[in-house]
């Protein structure tokens, strides 16, 4: 253990916002806990930013029925090595991290094997980084994020920050960035392609600035008019305004793939009509059905496929964190003290934010 006197059986002191006792509620109150030190090959991070996911909200909602209370949540976290167990060899104390959705995994079955935590197949899956359980040793409790002042993982799943990326803005990447990276890359398009990115909000405006930099032709599709403005100035060609059926109808059969980024379940079918034959259209963020029953012909009379992604893998993660950098890349954040985390939750859940809260834990400080 370097630099600190943290042994196995030391408990780590966090301070934090959750939900208060173990009932069901979104709003989210400054409470302490411990988290078991760090061992083998586990750092201890000292969190300095944590973005504000849509997932967040539904989580704190129990609106996928399977929250676990009490619940601290965030797993988009930017922070700085505070300590490292005897097994670390990838990182030191100081290093500037990330830590997205995962923070271990069965790491045996294929997927694990081939570098896709995000899809484990063993018996419990990923474990997630809040609202997730602690395998194995029975030591089921469940796991906390990062909304907190600190967070122990395993290195495996630690990311590296590029230097010099703004920190507050990297966060983002670390979930919607990777998220939407992956169908992009699995698009595997040629230079020129015409692509469309479905609801811009905070995966869509990176989506838009990713696929501009992989060499996209862009098309902004939104039900907000409002959002025409900020879709051109993140690199978006075209706007297409989907409550419009004009719009709609003059764009018909227009783009080689959409990637769709809306998290509430919405009508699918007027998107594959944007579609150009053989194309795809995977949805990522939607974890529910779909508003209407999709009619498959009109999958069939164009032989399009409809695909969906959930999260990302780790080397993807530090593949769109690294491809960023490079290209100068950077998510919108507003950034807000934790006092104020509920009130973002709220103005996130009627989408009024350009475009991703993110949390300065510094402010834990002052609470
Ligand atoms: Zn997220
Ligand atoms: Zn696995």
């Amino acid at each position: 253990m370097a630099e600190t006197e943290i042994t196995d059986t030391t408990r780590i002191p966090a301070v934090g916002y959750g939900t208060d006792g173990k009932t069901p509620g979104n709003r989210l109150t400054r409470t302490q806990f411990e988290r078991d030190a760090p061992k083998g090959n586990e750092v201890l991070i000292d969190v300095l930013f944590c973005g504000v996911c849509h997932s967040d909200v539904h989580l704190l909602a129990d609106e996928w029925k399977l929250t676990l209370y009490p619940c601290v949540p965030g797993h988009e976290i930017v922070g700085r090595v505070k300590a490292i167990a005897a097994d670390v060899s990838k990182f030191k104390v100081g290093d500037v991290v990330g830590v997205g959705c995962m923070i271990d995994s069965c790491r045996s079955c294929e997927p694990c094997l081939e570098g896709e935590a995000n899809h484990c197949s063993g018996p419990h899956g990923p474990t997630l980084t809040y609202n997730g359980y602690l395998y194995p040793n029975g030591s089921t409790h469940n796991t906390f994020g990062g909304y907190a002042s600190n967070i122990v993982v395993r290195e495996d799943f630690v990311l590296r920050i590029p230097e010099g990326m703004d920190l507050a803005a990297a966060a983002p990447l670390l979930c919607p960035g990777v998220a939407v990276y992956g169908p992009l890359k699995r698009f595997n398009f040629k230079p020129g392609a015409k692509i469309g990115i479905a609801g811009i909000g905070g995966p869509g405006h990176i989506a838009i600035m990713i696929a501009k930099a992989m060499g996209a032709e862009v098309t902004a599709i939104t039900t907000h008019e409002s959002k025409r403005e900020a879709a051109l100035k993140l690199g978006a060609t075209n706007v297409i305004v989907s409550t419009n059926p004009e719009d709609m109808k003059e764009h018909a059969k227009s783009l080689d793939h959409i990637l769709a980024t809306i998290p509430n379940a919405y009508d699918v079918a007027p998107y594959l009509g944007l579609l150009k034959r053989k194309a795809t259209m995977t949805a990522m963020a939607l974890l529910g059905p779909y508003s209407e029953p999709l009619n498959n012909l009109s999958l069939a009379a164009q032989g399009l496929s409809l695909a969906g992604s959930m999260i990302g893998s780790l080397p993807d993660s530090q593949e769109v964190l690294d491809f960023c950098a490079e290209h100068g890349i950077l998510p919108q954040v507003e950034v807000i003290k934790i006092q104020d985390v509920n009130e973002a939750i709220e103005r996130l859940r009627k989408a009024d934010v350009r475009f991703r809260f993110v949390i300065d834990l510094s402010s834990l400080q002052n609470c």
